[in-house]
């Protein structure tokens, strides 16, 4: 066999893989069907600015051995997200906290927050939905203004009929606090994400414009000891037993004359009537204060969801009941594969963040060498 590891995916749990496996020794062959390397964290440089391409990346984390291992490779700057939503034409911060609160209600302390929330919770019994869960844990009027018309349009779906956990991602706090997270480190690479991406695959020989279905899937598969899939799972099985559902994204870039268009990174607009989520201007996330105006101009990114179909980005996968019962069985399959490891969002149909799917591939790589060396033991 030419290598140890075909690995398909050039994203943060391919290159994470490929680093660790290539530091071990092992020979890995990354190939991967985008004309780049870096999967969804890839920036485009548009006049001095890295435009995320794929959607604004903010790392956070609060797992220690993950933010050492990035830390290896590039520095982080101090970047924060704090997040402004737009109802309509009137601001709010996110995450939910005081600010919130007081720019809702009027109401400028905890006690006076936590009553009118509970006054606005009562109706909610048992939480089974998304909507259900957002009134418990904010009441109807942000659950209106700031939850409804943004879920509705992310998902293409009535908040009803999303499970609780997506709004359980986002702080809740009773402080005057508007950091989007709760994580001890954040931070922007410096230099951009593809710096990261860069120092993870050097040394390590890899493919660009190379689909992994292109014809070859016979030999790829012949080429390595071990393959390492990080695409869609049901792309990998032919969909077997019918498409899993993501949802996509549509990105509209454009190159304003001006150096702060909006003041902030991410502007949500929250109301249903506007058609896309959220404006990113991207040289926010790496020019801080009046560093913005020593750039004249500025990117900004509308970006519109919506439904996924073959040939489209799959962005998100979509973790109702339905879908969970049909990765359950494309999952039952990857678990009888001896010699191939299946990792990060797609191909593990799971809403990871960046630290997560590092994670996920630091701990793959270690059990997947454990149990070679068990097998070498026993033979
Ligand atoms: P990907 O980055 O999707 O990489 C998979 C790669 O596999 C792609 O390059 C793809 O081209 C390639 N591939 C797929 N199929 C094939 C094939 N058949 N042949 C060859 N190559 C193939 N996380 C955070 O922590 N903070 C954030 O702020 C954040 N923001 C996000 C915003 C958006 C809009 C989205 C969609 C995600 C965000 N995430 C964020 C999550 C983050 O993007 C993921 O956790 C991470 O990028 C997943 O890495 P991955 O390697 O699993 O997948
Ligand atoms: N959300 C919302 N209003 C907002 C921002 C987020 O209702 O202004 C909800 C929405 O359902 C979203 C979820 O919170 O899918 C999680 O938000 P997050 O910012 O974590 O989404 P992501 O970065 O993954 O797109």
């Amino acid at each position: 066999m030419k290598y140890d590891y075909l690995i398909v995916g050039s994203g943060l749990f391919g290159a994470t893989f490929a680093r660790l496996a290539t530091d071990s020794g092992k020979r890995c062959l990354v190939i991967d069907k985008r004309p780049h390397l870096g999967g969804n964290v890839y920036c485009k440089e548009v006049g001095g600015v890295h435009v995320h391409q794929y959607g604004p990346h903010i790392f956070h984390t609060s797992d220690k051995k993950v933010w050492e291992f990035v830390n290896r490779f590039v520095e982080f700057n101090r970047f924060t997200l704090m997040t402004v939503a737009n109802y309509k034409g009137r601001l709010y911060n996110l995450p939910f906290n005081m600010n919130t609160f007081y720019g809702m209600w009027g109401v400028k302390t905890p006690e006076e927050a936590r009553a009118k929330i509970e006054s606005q919770r009562k109706a909610v019994g048992q939480i089974t939905n998304l909507e259900e869960q957002a009134i418990s844990l904010v009441g109807r009027d942000i659950y209106e203004a700031l939850i409804k018309g943004y879920t509705e349009k992310q998902w293409g779906r009535a908040c009803k009929d999303l499970p609780s956990f997506i709004i359980r991602r986002l702080p809740v706090r009773y402080t005057f606090d508007n950091n989007y997270f709760n994580d001890t480190y954040q931070g922007i690479p410096i230099g951009g994400y593809n710096v990261l991406i860069e120092k993870l695959l050097e040394g390590v020989e890899v493919r660009t414009d190379t689909d992994f279905f292109g014809g070859m899937e016979h030999e790829w598969k012949e080429m390595a000891e071990t393959l390492v899939y990080t695409g869609k799972i049901d792309d990998f099985y032919h969909h077997r037993y019918g498409e899993l559902q993501y949802r996509s994204l549509r990105f509209e870039h454009e190159l304003l004359p001006t150096p702060n268009y909006q003041g902030i990174a991410i502007m949500n607009f929250t109301d249903r009537e506007t058609p896309y989520t959220r404006i990113v201007e991207h040289k926010h996330f790496e020019m801080m204060g009046s560093e913005v105006n020593n750039l004249p101009m500025t990117v900004i990114s509308r970006e519109y969801p919506q439904e996924y179909c073959q040939g489209a980005e799959a962005y998100y996968p979509v973790n109702d009941e339905a879908n969970s019962l049909l990765y359950a069985k494309y999952q039952a399959l990857a678990e009888k594969e001896d010699r191939v490891i299946f990792g990060g969002r797609l191909a593990e149909y799971k809403y990871y963040d960046m630290d997560d799917t590092i994670a996920k591939a630091m701990e793959k790589f270690c059990k997947y060498q454990e149990k070679i060396v068990s097998l070498q033991q026993k033979t």
